[in-house]
């Protein structure tokens, strides 16, 4: 049987593979650190950077799959880590139904829009806030290069989809510059709506069905990468 590829087409076609799956995981050219200290002296955030503490993103910076939230609560804000008060243990309860195995567990990255605590009665975050977090957002996303974001509730949703009605969005997964986005309640809102729980799992399963499929199709592709590599290497190519 004829040759599907030629070693001499072959190799550059490997070559230009590797350097758009290179160039698309690095798109951003500014790491996680600088973009938070940028965040914490952009004067946009001195009325709040006067009184609370700035509250950066966690997880694994080059994680699978990134949660966004709100701002943070005040837990979060005597910590100086987010999601890890109430909300963040609901979270921390949806994961773990839908990955009950810690090992089929994706890497995962918690951010929130707002990075200091908007007040003491946790107000909605103002627009000129969210419009001020807006780059910092953008360059997290870029730097952390996740296939799937979960917006929780209707300010990360507002901060992506301005001109949508969370209600007509919610549980919708869309694509987005090559990513999914499933939109879903802020982890808070089941906390005092409990009516809302078979819901938010029913979004908490798709979560699982995207990570399944998005694992199937990486796993395709490297046996594809495998056996083309080891036909050039045997020569059969
Ligand atoms: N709610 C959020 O939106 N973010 C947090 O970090 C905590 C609670």
């Amino acid at each position: 049987m004829a040759p599907v590829l030629s070693v001499e087409l072959a190799v550059p076609l490997l070559v230009v593979c590797a350097m758009i799956a290179l160039a698309a995981r690095r798109s951003s050219t500014i790491s996680l650190e600088e973009v938070y200290e940028g965040y914490q002296a952009d004067p946009a955030f001195d009325h709040l950077s006067s009184t609370y503490r700035f509250v950066p993103g966690i997880g694994d910076s080059d994680a699978d799959l990134l949660f966004v939230g709100e701002a943070p609560g005040k837990t979060e804000d005597v910590m100086g880590v987010p999601f890890v008060g109430p909300a963040g243990d609901i979270l921390e309860e949806m994961l773990e139904e839908v990955f009950p195995d810690v090992y089929s567990l994706p890497t995962i990255y918690l951010t929130n829009v707002l990075k200091y605590r908007p007040g003491e009665r946790n107000r909605d975050p103002h627009v000129n806030e969210i419009q001020a977090s807006i780059p910092y957002l953008t360059e997290e996303i870029n730097e952390i290069n996740p296939y799937l974001i979960v917006l929780l509730g209707r300010i990360p949703t507002r901060t992506f989809y301005p001109g949508e009605v969370f209600k007509n969005i919610r549980g919708k997964v869309l694509d987005r510059r090559g990513r999914k986005v499933l939109i879903t309640y802020h982890p808070a809102a089941i906390l005092y709506h409990k009516d809302k729980l078979p819901e938010y799992q029913e979004h908490f399963a798709k979560i699982g069905e995207i990570v399944a499929d998005h694992r199937s199709a990486q796993a395709a592709l490297h046996h594809v990468q495998d056996s083309l590599a080891g036909r050039l290497l045997s020569g059969d190519l």
